[in-house]
């Protein structure tokens, strides 16, 4: 069967065997399909949707698109963590020492900011020294010597994904959900931890608007986990706003210590040690026991102390004295009175990326100190001339005014006092109920 055959039983409808899917991805990866025929069959994904087997073929193929790490094999107690993505999320910085500080250790392959998304790398660029290009054996070095690995995803992990996410980009399909199941379960699968705990977002700063869709996104993401031997939970969260009140890089490295230290922003503090909880769980521990032993970690100064080991075995210098500041920072006051209505974490997450947390160009330097302060959350009353943000300057050029707007034109003030979104919904099976 020609693969045009194939892009028509798609179009169609038809399921697609294992044969047709391997062939699409091979394509992708040695560009034996030249573009169009890969960006119609994109489509046709998009529009028919794909069922549990083809999407488990799909992450299969895309998965053996190139390096298979299978961490499991040699570290069989390491847990991996994954956002579906938003802003203010600084939990990976969290999670990995505190985990690492309750015994639990941690292998996370994480990337770059992308959109208006900070991405851990970037923040963990803003330690001096820190170097996250790791091969396998150097990761496995990481985890023997500090509890945890946060290392970037090499060009040789699922090159398939990168072929097909840069095609999605540029034909409208990036939101189906088998595609986004294949592209992120196959960089998943590739490095290979042996247990998963995934962080979906729902709202309007994160890529399923609706609880709904998150929840059908959260179930097809476990139960390609779960079909491939990884035991996986997922939890649905809010990003109807920021997560943490800091969206940059160093300012969230330093809202990432505050929290391990015992203190920080207590939604911050609040997811982080519910996925660490759920991490726990997939290991074995009773969810009140590991509650316990992730709030003593935080309040002994275990957390912390394992936070400098990470930092120190990723060839970085532990001293906050050392993470670059903002050359100024302009409050942004709110112009009227009343109750903060909704939040557009996604324009306060470009703001921070213009400024200097993000890049306009590929190659383009970010400034570490830039970025954005929330200091206003859905449902608090503010009174006229109240600051809502800081916003953190950089040293790059940019229309300071203009951001000013942008970040007092993302709060949108009622009259009437609101609820805020509730801040954990659960994991997929309490929310499925
Ligand atoms: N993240 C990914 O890596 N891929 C997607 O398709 C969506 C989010
Ligand atoms: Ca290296």
């Amino acid at each position: 069967m020609s693969f045009v055959e194939a892009i028509a039983a798609k179009r169609d409808g038809e399921k697609l065997d294992r044969e047709q899917i391997a062939a699409f991805v091979r394509g992708a990866s040695d560009a034996s399909l030249p573009p169009e025929q890969l960006a119609a069959m994109l489509m046709a994904i998009c529009c028919r949707g794909m069922g549990p087997e083809e999407t488990q073929s799909l992450t299969d193929a895309m998965l053996h698109s190139g390096e298979v790490w299978n961490m499991a094999a040699d570290r069989p107690d390491a847990v991996d963590k994954h956002s579906t993505g938003g802003v203010g999320d600084t939990v990976s910085l969290i999670l990995a020492p505190l985990l690492a500080a309750a015994g639990v250790p941690v292998a996370m392959m994480a990337g770059r900011g992308l959109g208006h998304s900070q991405g851990t790398l970037d923040k963990l660029d803003a330690i001096p020294g820190w170097d996250s290009d790791r091969n396998r054996s150097e990761t496995l070095g990481l985890i023997e010597g500090c509890g945890a690995a946060i290392i970037a995803q090499t060009e040789d992990v699922a090159p398939a994904d990168r072929t097909l996410y840069a095609l999605r980009d540029v034909t409208a399909t990036v939101p189906s959900l088998p595609l986004i199941v294949g592209s992120i379960m196959s960089k998943k699968l590739a490095l290979g931890a042996g247990a998963l705990i995934l962080d979906v977002k729902w709202g309007s700063g994160a890529f399923r608007k609706t609880v709904d869709e998150a929840l059908e996104l959260a179930t097809a993401l476990r139960r390609v986990a779960v079909d491939t031997g990884v035991k996986a939970q997922a939890v649905i969260t809010d990003m109807n706003q920021p997560l943490g009140p800091a969206l940059g890089t160093a300012c969230e490295v330093r809202e990432a210590l505050a929290v391990l230290a015992g203190a920080g922003d207590p939604r911050l503090r609040e997811v982080s040690l519910r996925l660490c909880r759920e991490a726990m769980v997939l290991r074995g521990w009773e969810a009140a026991e590991a509650d316990a032993a992730l709030t003593t970690a935080l309040e002994d100064g275990s957390a912390a102390g394992a936070w400098e080991r990470m930092v120190i075995a990723h060839g970085g210098d532990p001293d906050p004295a050392l993470l670059a500041r903002p050359t100024r920072t302009i409050e942004v006051a709110a112009g009227n009175k009343g109750f903060i209505a909704s939040c557009d974490g996604e324009e306060l997450g470009r703001v921070a990326a213009e400024v200097g947390a993000g890049r306009r160009r590929l190659d383009e330097e970010l400034a570490h100190g830039a970025g954005v302060l929330v200091h206003a959350r859905i449902g608090n009353r503010v009174e006229t001339g109240q600051a809502l943000a800081t916003l953190l300057m950089g040293d790059r050029e940019v229309n300071e005014e203009r951001l000013v707007e942008r970040i007092r034109g993302a709060f949108a003030l009622g009259d009437e006092p609101v609820e805020p979104p509730q801040l954990i919904l659960g994991t997929v099976d309490e929310v499925a109920k």
